[in-house]
């Protein structure tokens, strides 16, 4: 029977970014309308981890808004990571910082951070017209240093932003050139208040894309549908997994909702399939 991976996203430092991506609502300079807020409390962030553990969750990913690591920031996340290591077991923890060094990398390493998440969301060609405030290839240099310290590598991107097929196989070669342990695909969730106003993506699309990553990635590798999958999936699980997807975010995004865990349980449950357990592949 194939497996599932569950992994869920605590939003940990919300909105308040200087950046410009044009998809993304934790952009100061577009006003949307979500939560924003300072760190949060860490007692609450181990309370959230052992309650997405208890929904099956084997992944777990600490999520700040901004460009990248800080001293402060590094500081905050390392001691979210041990925290949590030391009070909820079986838990991968991923962190999903923005640019990082390989000094702030060894140091997340040291403090119990499994992996880190650094998505490069989209072709080189096609990033300088979804972000002018920093480069594509700065996000390929952290990803490349997360492999350095020896943290696993979590790389995906965003599908649907106004990119052309060739991007798309652009952007797949280049995850796949850094050989991830995981890959995050994410099929971009429209909001009146970005500049991306629509989606240009099919469901035959999206279906196209994670066969294709999973050929690109090779079959030992998790495959994530992430955003979007509500939108693009929600009654065709069965394709989006045939099509070679074994790991799903459960429970909320970053700045949008997901559905309750429980009823991802019960979906998986009804198509035959079970939970993974344990992170052995
Ligand atoms: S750097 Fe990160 S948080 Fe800031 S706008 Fe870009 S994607 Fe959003």
């Amino acid at each position: 029977m194939k497996e599932i991976f569950l992994c869920a996203i605590n939003n940990i430092l919300s909105g308040n970014c200087k950046e410009d991506c044009k998809f993304c609502t934790q952009s100061v300079r577009y006003r949307a309308d979500i939560e924003r807020y300072n760190y949060k409390k860490i007692d609450t962030i181990v309370n959230e981890a052992k309650l997405a553990r208890s929904h099956g969750a084997l992944g777990y990913c600490l999520v700040t808004a901004g460009k990248g690591l800080d001293d402060k920031k590094t500081e905050f996340v390392a001691s979210v990571a041990s925290a949590i290591k030391s009070e909820v077991d079986g838990l991968n923890l991923i962190a999903c910082n923005g640019t990082a060094n390989r000094d702030q990398l060894q140091y997340l390493k040291d403090n119990g951070v499994d992996s880190y998440n650094h998505n490069l969301e989209t072709s080189k060609r096609y990033y300088k017209e979804i972000c002018t405030t920093h480069s594509w290839e700065e996000r390929y240099k952290t990803c490349l240093n997360v492999k350095e310290v020896g943290l696993d590598l979590c790389s995906g991107g965003i599908f649907g932003m106004g990119e052309n097929e060739d991007d798309r196989l652009e952007l797949i070669k280049s995850i796949a050139s850094l050989n991830p342990e995981s890959v995050p695909l994410n099929f971009y969730h429209p909001n009146p208040s970005l500049p991306i106003v629509d989606n240009n993506i099919t469901l035959k699309d999206a279906l196209e894309i994670i066969k294709i990553s999973r050929e690109s990635i090779g079959e030992d590798k998790l495959l994530m549908v992430a955003g979007g999958r509500e939108l693009m999936f929600s009654n065709n699980y069965k394709d989006m997994f045939n099509a070679g997807a074994n790991a799903i975010v459960i429970g909320n995004y970053l700045t949008t909702k997901g559905d309750q865990p429980n009823r991802d349980r019960d979906i998986l449950d009804n198509l035959g399939y079970k939970v993974a357990s344990g992170c052995q592949r």
